[in-house]
């Protein structure tokens, strides 16, 4: 605190009430903007627009007052976790209860003591920051640990969860789903000739080169060492064995720069799909996958099989 970038949002219906909070917040160092509301539906129209850091917001108000306003700012998860401290009637206990059942933080008896009302914000705004700072480490790490960090695809834990939900919604909906896997070729002799950290150079940028083929909607992952595999819903077996034909060739042209040298690879490819008799379970469409893959080999690398559902 101390910084100018907590944004606070005065909702009451008092002109009066709503200049004496407005002139406070403007004295403070820590408040960077304070917009107000006259009533329950501006003040959630604000927020919803741009949502501010902590809401002041009075209870009875003309239409929307503060228990539906509470209610609303509650259901919207762009809103749920700003405080909200409401302004309350010297006696009104029960409606103070109520309005920190209704998911207020805190509370403020008008007419409000500034000392108390600045305290009292601090304190929301502190918490709000720790839950802040807390939701984004949760978010890092939750992308750590479904990520490989090599390839920056997604690890193979993290991939069969999606390949789960998604075989389930195939298996309930009939929708296409197909499922492609490829394994670099004779990556043994590359890591024999120039070394393991070449191999790790070539895996990276092999990464890249996947991230860089698929759809938004399609999921790739590093499935083991030098086998990767892209997940496509929504896709029929001719458009999956089209993307991998396409990434065969991309693989096979691309210059991968490792320690110093320019290396070129080539990869094999498997291709299956669902529905299919051949996949009762999720797990039916990698071994079809891996089959047609192992057949790629046999035949000769650098090629793609496809089994037809
Ligand atoms: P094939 O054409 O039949 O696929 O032959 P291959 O040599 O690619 O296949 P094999 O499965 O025999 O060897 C895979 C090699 O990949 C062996 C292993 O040391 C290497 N490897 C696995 N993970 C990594 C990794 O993270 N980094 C590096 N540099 N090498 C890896
Ligand atoms: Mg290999
Ligand atoms: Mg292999």
């Amino acid at each position: 605190m101390g910084r100018r970038d907590f944004r606070v949002l005065v909702i009451d219906d008092s002109p009066g009430l709503r200049r004496e909070v407005l002139a406070l917040l403007d004295r403070v160092d820590f408040v960077a903007e304070a917009r107000e509301a006259s009533n329950g539906l501006e003040g959630f129209k604000k927020a919803v627009e741009s949502p501010p850091d902590l809401i002041l917001c009075d209870l009875i108000m003309p239409s929307v007052d503060g228990f539906k306003f509470l209610t609303l700012v509650r259901s919207r998860p762009e809103l749920r976790d700003v405080p909200v401290i409401i302004l309350t009637g010297e006696a009104d206990v029960d409606t103070k209860i109520r309005g920190l059942e209704l998911g207020a933080s805190d509370y403020v008896t008008k007419p409000f003591d500034a000392g108390e009302l600045l305290a009292r914000i601090k304190v929301q705004l502190k918490i709000k920051a720790l839950q802040d700072a807390l939701k984004t480490s949760n978010d890092r790490l939750r992308v750590l640990s479904s990520t490989d960090p090599l390839t920056g695809l997604y690890n193979r834990r993290h991939f069969m969860g999606v390949l789960e939900r998604e075989f389930e919604r195939t298996d309930r909906y009939g929708t296409p789903l197909s499922f492609v896997m490829f394994d670099i070729d004779h990556f043994k002799r590359l890591n024999d000739t120039f070394g393991h950290q070449a191999g790790d150079d070539v895996l990276r940028e092999l990464g890249r080169v996947v991230r860089e083929a698929v759809r938004a909607s399609d999921v790739a992952g590093r499935y083991g060492g030098e086998e990767f595999c892209v997940l496509l819903p929504h896709t029929e077996v001719e458009g999956a064995a089209e993307f991998a034909r396409r990434l065969r060739l991309t693989v096979e042209n691309h210059p991968f720069p490792a320690q110093g040298e320019t290396l070129r690879v080539t990869a094999s490819f498997g291709v299956a799909a669902c529905p299919s008799a051949a996949v009762q379970r999720a797990q039916d469409l990698i071994g079809v996958a891996d089959e047609a893959l192992y057949q790629a080999k046999s035949e000769g690398r650098n090629r793609v099989v496809v089994r037809k559902p």
